[in-house]
């Protein structure tokens, strides 16, 4: 009852504000109400927002909340030099106005610490198709106050405030990796950021979902530059989130920040990935990916030296890899720690070694893999200087991310518990000179004969701040340009031979355009078993993106039947790693290695499973499975994923995704449990042809119970 009367008093409210809006266009009368078909926005004197989906069980922020927005001020004129910070909120009433599509609010003066400071705030709220957008201009016209940080818009109590669903938390979906999902505030906790772009941010959007529907929020910048998602525990059941940008806006300059977009829509959080996927399209300028690239089955990636001097295979063994790559079905060789100073040493001086047999060698050997149909991938770390190479010596200030007081950022990567580790020092992804010296390395892998250059992390590692003014970049977030990297790397090597490729680890969204295939890192792309109550969600970015190419991580010299099965299911490519000599033991003798000779590594494979893997059941199967992607290419390499669009699965333990094609819709169906299981299926429209599996000859009985730990393709023609 005190519902019901909630909303009589808000639709009343709005039909004023409605009837109010028309008859004086430009008057400030408050509320002002936005509508959309899905909702309305109502702005009150105070520049507060009550966001009203019609249907009250779709999630929303709880009314007129305030603040909207923080500012962050630090003390100073130059942007290289900020000094003490001090933060505002937003405070007192905004002068506000109707302008096309929707309104505006100016604050003239930011108030901090009882000191009005001469900093505008011009904001827009307007409606475009379902979207409500928010957008800011800061005009700083102080004399020594840089803007350093700027929140908004903050959106409070998230949660669907009528309906069944009330008193319940939204489920989240957060661009962690893949994806993740979280159903409940215990599994999400107390509260979690997600710094774009890494890969604890894919992507610039996430989204809240009751059965009912859900609240888009996103960030649609095309520039991509560094932002901070944050999500808390709110106050009732649900949730608040904010976007942070980086604008440190200088004295005398004036900043437009990107728009953000807060949408209620009914239905999935399918309607949402969808949205964000068309507003990518409408951009994004994706470089056309090699045939090869798009057809591979997964990679073999080895560690030919190690850290520590351990030389497991030189250039002449490129063939025995290519060997165990073929018996498993797979196609590429991911050559890690392939130069002078193994894995993890001495970057960025990547020497074809002497001690491995010389760059005559290693260009040999790779023609003779690539003669057998192979691909072969080089290694470079994106991002990593190893502090003890004269490179750093004499270029480091030239290249690394300082700090504000010109200090290096310090990393470490110790591969064995018995070894030091090295410290490498960051590089900032701007400046030319560590630019250079990649694209040297590009040029260095092609010379040498390889289908593509892997430059490792640029997927993982999240935004830096670089403080050193001399590299380019107009402020100290701007050093965050990985993007721009990557194509003024691509773009010249596809000119130069349209298949060679440029790879990183991890994804993000907009890396997209420039690089055809990723080696899968963060959440998602390791093995899980799906369930209602396991937070990675591959389908999200999957779905978002129904045609990325990127392999799965396994860091195990050999797959089990799941972890391809799994591979299969999301659409991802297989790995295998090969990275110490136990593991070299494994692929290469009838010996299985014991956990004492992983003892020294610091990140072993997973030792026990490895006990009870026998390697050549891993590799027929594996092979099998591989034949199998390419007998059904067109659905289970070049598909799109659907996930589960138009299609029906009912069944207890299987899990069921979907691709398709120009004419056709498949059904993939996995059973990971031990036992038989069943499963039905129907596709909307669809005309059904056949199930095929792996391990079968010709099609197989759809009426038959699954096998354990197998998979199932079940194709339909699209009607
Ligand atoms: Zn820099």
């Amino acid at each position: 009852m005190i519902q019901h009367t909630h909303r009589w008093i808000w639709l009343w409210m709005l039909c004023l504000a409605v009837i109010v809006g028309l008859n004086h266009e430009a008057a400030a009368v408050t509320p002002i109400a936005l509508k959309t078909s899905q909702a309305s926005l109502l702005i009150d004197e105070q520049g507060r927002i009550a966001l009203k989906p019609d249907d009250a069980a779709i999630p929303s922020p709880a009314d007129f909340q305030s603040p909207l927005w923080v500012i962050t001020l630090a003390e100073g004129a130059d942007v290289f030099t900020p000094g003490r910070a001090v933060t505002a909120r937003a405070e007192g009433k905004p002068q506000i106005t109707k302008v096309d599509g929707g309104v505006r609010l100016v604050y003239d003066k930011v108030r901090c610490n009882q000191t009005d400071l001469d900093i505008q705030l011009d904001l827009k709220i307007t409606v475009a198709g379902d979207e409500f957008r928010f957008d800011s201009t800061i005009v700083n016209k102080t004399r020594n106050w840089i803007v350093r940080y700027w929140k908004y818009p903050i959106l409070l109590d998230i949660e669907a405030h009528g309906g069944r669903a009330e008193s319940e938390a939204p489920v989240v979906y957060c661009p962690d990796g893949l994806g993740r999902r979280y159903t409940t505030r215990q599994a999400f906790g107390p509260r979690r950021e997600f710094a774009y772009p890494s890969r604890l941010a894919t992507m610039q959007w996430l989204t809240f979902t009751t059965p009912a529907g859900g609240l888009y929020f996103a960030s649609h910048d095309e520039k991509c530059a560094a932002k901070t998602f944050a999500i808390a525990e709110g106050r009732g059941a649900g949730y608040d989130v904010s976007l942070m940008h980086r604008p440190y806006c200088a004295p005398g300059v004036s900043w437009d920040a990107p728009t953000t977009v807060v949408m209620s829509y009914r239905g999935s959080w399918h309607a949402a990935a969808q949205h964000y996927r068309q507003w990518v399209a409408s951009w994004l300028d994706v470089m056309g990916r090699p045939q090869w690239a798009q057809n591979s089955t997964g990679w073999l990636l080895a560690i030919l030296k190690q850290q520590n001097g351990d030389l497991m295979w030189d250039y002449s063994a490129l063939d025995r890899l290519a060997d165990l790559a073929e018996a498993r079905g797979l196609d590429t060789l991911g050559l890690f720690g392939w130069a002078h100073g193994g894995h993890d040493r001495e970057y960025p001086d990547y020497i074809p070694d002497p001690s491995m047999g010389g760059p005559q060698t290693l260009r040999e050997s790779i023609a003779r893999v690539r003669r057998r149909g192979l691909h072969v991938i080089l290694y470079a770390n994106g991002q990593l200087i190893d502090s003890a190479t004269e490179f750093y010596r004499l270029q480091g200030t030239q290249t690394m991310v300082a700090d504000r007081y010109g200090k290096p950022l310090i990393q470490m990567y110790n591969k064995f518990k018995s070894t030091s580790t090295p410290l490498f020092v960051t590089a900032c992804t701007a400046a030319p000179a560590w630019r250079q010296r990649l694209m040297k390395l590009a040029q260095q892998a092609h010379d040498l004969g390889a289908d593509g250059i892997l430059y490792d992390q640029l997927g993982v590692v999240g935004p830096k701040e670089c403080f050193e003014s001399r590299h380019g970049h107009s402020t100290p977030a701007a050093s965050e340009d990985r993007f721009d990297l990557i194509r003024q790397i691509a773009r010249p090597m596809h000119q130069l031979d349209p298949n060679f490729i440029v790879m990183t680890e991890g994804v993000v969204d907009a890396e997209q355009a420039d690089i055809p295939y990723f080696h899968g890192c963060g959440t998602g792309f390791g093995y899980f078993t799906p369930s209602a109550a396991a937070t990675p969600f591959p389908e999200l970015f999957r779905y978002t993106f129904p045609q990325v190419v990127a392999t799965e991580r396994i860091p195990n010299p050999f797959l089990t039947r799941n972890y391809a099965n799994f591979a299969c299911i999301y659409g991802l490519r297989f790995e295998i790693e090969s990275r110490y000599t136990g593991d070299v033991k494994y692929l290469t003798s009838d010996q299985v290695p014991t956990p004492a000779e992983y003892a020294d590594c610091n990140s072993p494979p997973d030792v026990q499973l490895l006990q009870k893997v026998p390697r050549d059941e891993s590799s027929a199967y594996m092979r099998r499975v591989a034949e199998f992607r390419r007998t059904h290419g067109d659905l289970l390499l070049r598909g799109r994923f659907i996930d589960l669009d138009g299609v029906h699965v009912e069944a207890e333990q299987v899990v069921g995704k979907a691709f398709e094609s120009d004419t056709q819709i498949g059904v993939l169906l996995w059973n990971p449990t031990d036992q038989n299981q069943s499963a039905k299926v129907t596709v909307d429209g669809g005309r059904y042809i056949a199930a095929f599996a792996p391990e079968a000859e010709g099609p197989v009985d759809v009426h038959t119970p699954i096998a354990a730990e197998s998979i199932r393709l079940l194709i339909w023609n699209k009607p």
